[in-house]
């Protein structure tokens, strides 16, 4: 379990005014991210969010008066990847997040604030990059709300496998096609069969979906052949980003038996830019999610007493979405759901330990998704195909039109946030992309 320290201090507030006050990027969230200045040929670097701005930590780094392992750190941020950061370890983020806590805290020198000044650079200023180049990219199902919903889709009277409550169940992803946030997104093309038609034809997908998940991003990897125990589960994550799962649920139908998901799901995936780190979650940790009477214990290598009293996470996201038609109308943004992922069968350390327990190796940079995150309620959906029971029950939008699936030009917009009684709210900013028509050729 990470414990709280000064850097989580609801009483401290930056002496940057944007990051105090109603803000994602308070002083006690620091995120860090890859940005480049617009109009600037110079690399993409790493830094570190705070307000409206961005700080360029290894260029600061002297203003900072970082020194040892925090200096260290920050030396591994004049880079376009965040890899070498992530590779790193938890004493080395922990040891940079006290520096830059204290060090942005309204407690320091006014000398400093002034020299630490030139390198803050408005968000307004950058674009960002992907956070860490990604090796491999796992994507898995771990919320019983969202299988139960679409499994009594395809199985009425038994909508759950039987393994779900046993496995953290997953397919591989594809990492090539993952892409951050404002990237379009074109609508695929995929070979589709009707339910009542003899043969497949080929063409756009007519069932373009999203699923709300979260991506845990792996810090230091293990050896192949050596599986990570799950008291040391939480010691290889280095953060959290928003993911949206793009999926064409129509070719997703006739591809997937019986190997599971491959181009429904490899023409897209996005991702949020701010990496928010497992130190600046220490205040939203949760129990496990209670299991109902008569589910399975998980099986030793899942189980640790620490993880099922605090190994979860609170972490609120909600999808909405703006038609062509909503931006033209200056209607806003409409939600679609809003769920926890603490909501979830397994935890983040469950995952990690059961990818590695046959002996898998996780390398640095590596993207966990957590699968479609559901709640129990009403408005917990987080995909169309639950909301709209499979394409039959439509949205009706605020411009008076309807959506059972994702149509072009419409823009998805995926938030993640934290609150808790006696902390401050953290956010996640957004990960948002707008569909493009298909393909002709
Ligand atoms: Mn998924």
């Amino acid at each position: 379990m990470i414990k709280r320290n000064e850097t989580h201090d609801p009483s401290r507030n930056s002496w940057v005014r944007s990051a105090n006050g109603d803000t994602p990027f308070p002083i006690q969230n620091l995120p860090f991210g890859v940005f480049q200045i617009k109009g600037d040929d110079s690399a993409p670097r790493c830094g570190v969010a705070i307000g409206r701005e961005i700080l360029d930590v290894s260029m600061a780094s002297r203003a900072l008066g970082l020194a040892g392992l925090a200096a260290q750190a920050a030396a591994c941020m004049r880079s376009s990847t965040l890899n070498a950061l992530a590779a790193l370890g938890r004493p080395h983020w922990q040891a940079l997040r006290l520096a830059l806590s204290r060090a942005l805290s309204q407690d320091t020198t006014l000398k400093r604030q002034q020299a630490i000044a030139k390198y803050l650079i408005p968000m307004s200023r950058v674009n960002m990059h992907l956070p860490v180049t990604i090796g491999d990219f796992t994507d898995f199902y771990t919320s019983s709300y969202h299988a139960t919903n679409v499994g009594r889709l395809f199985r009425p009277d038994n909508p759950l496998m039987p393994n779900f409550k046993w496995i953290p169940v997953a397919y591989h992803g594809r990492s090539s096609s993952i892409v951050v946030s404002g990237t379009p997104i074109r609508r695929p093309n995929g070979q589709i069969k009707a339910p009542d038609a003899a043969t497949p034809r080929f063409g756009p997908t007519q069932r373009l979906d999203y699923e709300v998940e979260l991506g845990l991003i792996v810090g230091p990897g293990n050896t192949l052949g050596h599986p990570i125990q799950i008291k040391r589960a939480q010691d290889h994550v280095f953060g959290v980003v928003l993911l949206n799962d793009w999926s064409a649920r129509d070719i997703q139908a006739w591809e997937y038996q019986p190997l599971g998901p491959f181009l429904a799901k490899n023409f897209a995936t996005t991702i949020s830019p701010w990496v928010v780190t497992m130190d600046a979650l220490a205040p939203f940790h949760a129990p496990a999610w209670p299991r109902d009477a008569g589910d399975p214990q998980p099986l030793p290598y899942l189980n640790d007493p620490n993880d099922a009293t605090h190994g979860h996470l609170d972490i609120q996201v909600n999808m909405s979405i703006r038609s062509a038609q909503m931006r033209q109308k200056k209607l806003p943004a409409q939600s679609l759901s809003l769920a926890s992922y603490r909501t979830s069968y397994w935890t983040p350390a469950q995952l990690i330990t059961h990818h590695t327990s046959g002996g898998c190796n996780l390398q640095t940079g590596d993207l966990i998704g957590t699968g479609t995150i559901s709640g129990p309620q009403r408005g917990e959906e987080g995909a169309l195909l639950e909301i709209t029971q499979g394409g039959k029950q439509p949205v009706t939008l605020s411009s008076g039109e309807t959506r059972t699936f994702v149509s072009d030009g419409d823009e998805l917009i995926l938030q993640g946030q934290c609150t808790r009684e006696g902390a401050v709210s953290i956010g996640f900013g957004s990960a948002t992309a707008r569909i493009t028509p298909a393909s002709t050729k």
